[in-house]
């Protein structure tokens, strides 16, 4: 066995109440002219997350929206800069992550992060803008955040239908880590465990959403999962997805569930490792059916249609999905794409 690990330095604070102990991550970085970033709907906690900072935030900005528009991303640096804040706080989901990493790739501005979704950007250095409907990404260290406070408490109200997907959208971190061309024994590790905690806690969450130990299992499980996409580098089953939201505008964690079952198909037969690892998380034979049967029982959406995606988009899927090169255990030809398109546009396992 040969592999290459390396870790990323990441400082974690876990636990029920924690978001209590943000002045002192702020404190402990140095940091005293903090912005704090947040969506629309999640105004009100930016708010309390203002008022715990007492003195050391200095403004709020509360615009971010999903894949991080250009233009919010030029817009919160400029409030930024007029703030002249040192720091970002950026409390919600993936969306609102993005763009402190938006605002850390042009200024260097240290991020803290308070996750509220199972998302898993906090844990990567992947920081993505959309500009005249296309996606841009890249890896930067300047925009991994310098601390994470996961607080289970913040995702009790996190609607279960949000739950359900964000969840999922996790599990595809660790499905396709598992099958990385980087992938190494202690990163499988981690994915084995964070879709177990996963499968075991979404069912309870959908049962009563704010059950404190699911949500603490479902968050630690989405810690693990991130942390695996930030260790290795992710296939066609990402590379489709990222097309979907940021050319298509399909809802990010949605279309990740609703996929996620397709490519699993056409992959785990080239990556016989990685589908052991994934029915003993699942504690199933079918892995594919598993996950499609699971987030349609929970409530998710079961096909691209449902999404608002048609047939006639394919070509354009299809042309950028081969235009640049990306790993993945299994060639991908046009003919192999097309069918699976198809089969996620009907939703044929659901
Ligand atoms: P999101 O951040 O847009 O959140 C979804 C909605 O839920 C928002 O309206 C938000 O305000 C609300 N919300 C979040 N937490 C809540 C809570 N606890 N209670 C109530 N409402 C809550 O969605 P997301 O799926 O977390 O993130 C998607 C974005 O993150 C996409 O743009 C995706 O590309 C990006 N992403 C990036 C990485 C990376 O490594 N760079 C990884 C994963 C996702």
């Amino acid at each position: 066995m040969t592999f290459i690990y390396e870790a990323l330095p990441m400082r974690v604070v876990f636990g029920p109440g924690s978001l209590r102990q943000l002045p002192q991550e702020a404190d402990r970085l140095g940091l005293h002219r903090l912005l704090v970033l947040s969506t629309p709907g999640q105004r009100a906690l930016a708010e309390h997350a203002a008022t715990l900072l007492g003195d050391a935030c200095v403004g709020l900005f509360t615009e971010a929206r999903m894949h991080v528009p250009v233009t919010v991303a030029e817009a919160a640096r400029a409030a930024a800069r007029e703030a002249g804040a040192d720091g970002c706080v950026a409390i919600g989901g993936g969306s609102t992550i993005g763009l402190g990493k938006a605002i850390a790739l042009t200024s260097g501005l240290p991020v803290i992060t308070v996750p509220t979704t199972y998302a898993g950007s906090e844990m990567t250095t992947v920081w993505g803008l959309t500009e005249n409907g296309r996606k841009h990404t890249g890896r930067d260290r300047a925009v991994l955040p310098r601390s994470v406070v996961y607080d289970p408490e913040l995702t009790a109200g996190l609607p279960v239908d949000v739950s359900v997907t964000s969840g999922f959208n996790a599990i595809a971190h660790a499905v396709e880590a598992l099958y990385a061309p980087d992938a190494s024994p202690i990163v499988s590790l981690m994915a084995e465990e964070g879709v177990r905690s996963l499968a075991a806690s979404l069912p309870l969450i959908a049962a009563c959403s704010g059950d404190a130990a699911a949500r603490t299992d479902a968050l630690r499980g989405a810690w693990l999962c991130g942390a695996c996409l930030g260790a290795t580098t992710m296939s066609l089953h990402h590379k489709l997805c990222h097309i979907l939201g940021g050319t298509f505008d399909l809802p990010h964690a949605s279309a990740h569930t609703v996929l996620l079952p397709y490519v699993a198909a056409f992959n785990l037969p080239a990556a016989p490792a990685a589908e052991q690892a994934l029915r003993r998380a699942l504690a199933t034979d079918d892995v594919p059916k598993h996950l499609a049967h699971t987030s349609a029982d929970l409530g998710a959406p079961r096909s691209l249609d449902e999404l608002g995606l048609r047939e006639s988009d394919f070509d354009e899927i299809i042309a950028q999905a081969q235009a640049q090169p990306y790993a993945n255990p299994r060639p991908v030809t046009e003919k192999a794409l097309r069918s699976l398109l198809t089969q996620a546009l009907e939703g044929t396992f659901a």
